[in-house]
């Protein structure tokens, strides 16, 4: 049961000109409902390239990627924007969250106003807030909270569309060590309890928490052995 799946996934920048990359040689990767999966690479070796292509904000120049079993290359932008919202939660290193906005206000952001009533909204948040610990800071602005607590803010509100894929990129880069820690035993509670979790860290320490870890070499992905005694 993948919700991950690319065929032959490539990325040419600025293809035929001088200036041309290749940031992506054919990646072929599965990744099963429930995994938590770490992606790895040094600076430049494409990981943010992946991450826009699994994150439905970017279209690949050759292959195929299956979300959630859609073709995505058979969408058009609005419909791969309406399938980002549903199927992928986003956590950046950075928190990226509305400093003017409230806890609970920076939550409900990606649920928009169409379908969901306003008491059923605001019952989601609290439950989402709740759920990552912070039930009591839901009044608070990010300056008023620790980074992570911002990051948990960040994390319920990746999840608030109930997505069944969490991209994360460099979610502890911000973050002192201890903290660090917290935020990746969240992710393994959500992992628990059925979420699909891909974390994108040039830190060994950090992907060590994975089931599974990648490793993107000049724009080619190779999966790591699984070690033995590891931490
Ligand atoms: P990483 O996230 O691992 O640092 P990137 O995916 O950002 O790697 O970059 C992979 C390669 O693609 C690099 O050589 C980078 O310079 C190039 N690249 C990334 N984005 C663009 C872009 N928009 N236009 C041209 N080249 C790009
Ligand atoms: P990097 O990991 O290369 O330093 P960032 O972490 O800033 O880059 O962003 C990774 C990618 O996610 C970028 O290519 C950017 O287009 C995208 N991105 C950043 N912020 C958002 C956002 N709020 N919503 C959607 N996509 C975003």
């Amino acid at each position: 049961d993948a919700v991950i799946e690319t065929h032959g996934l490539a990325k040419v920048y600025a293809p035929g000109t001088e200036a041309e990359v290749v940031a992506l040689h054919g990646v072929d990767l599965r990744i099963r409902r429930g995994e938590f999966v770490a992606i790895m690479g040094p600076s430049g070796s494409g990981k943010s390239t992946l991450m826009n292509l699994i994150g439905c904000l970017d279209t690949p120049t050759a292959g195929r990627y299956l979300c959630d079993g859609i073709d995505v290359a058979t969408l058009d932008a609005e419909a791969r924007a309406a399938l980002r919202r549903d199927k992928i939660g986003f956590v950046f290193q950075g928190f990226n969250l509305l400093p003017r906005m409230t806890a609970l206000e920076n939550v409900l952001m990606p649920m928009g106003y169409a379908n969901v009533p306003r008491e059923e909204r605001q019952q989601r948040g609290h439950e989402a807030l709740a759920a990552v610990g912070l039930a009591r800071r839901e009044s608070h602005r990010p300056s008023e909270l620790s980074g992570g607590q911002q990051q948990r803010v960040a994390i319920a509100r990746a999840l608030i569309n109930q997505p069944p894929i969490l991209l994360a990129d460099e979610p502890t880069g911000a973050l002192d060590s201890h903290t660090g820690e917290e935020i990746l035993s969240l992710f393994k509670r959500l992992q628990s309890e059925g979420h699909t979790i891909v974390l994108i860290t040039h830190d060994a320490e950090v992907a060590a928490h994975a089931g599974r870890t990648f490793v993107m070499r000049d724009g080619e992905l190779h999966e790591q052995p699984p070690t033995t005694g590891a931490a």
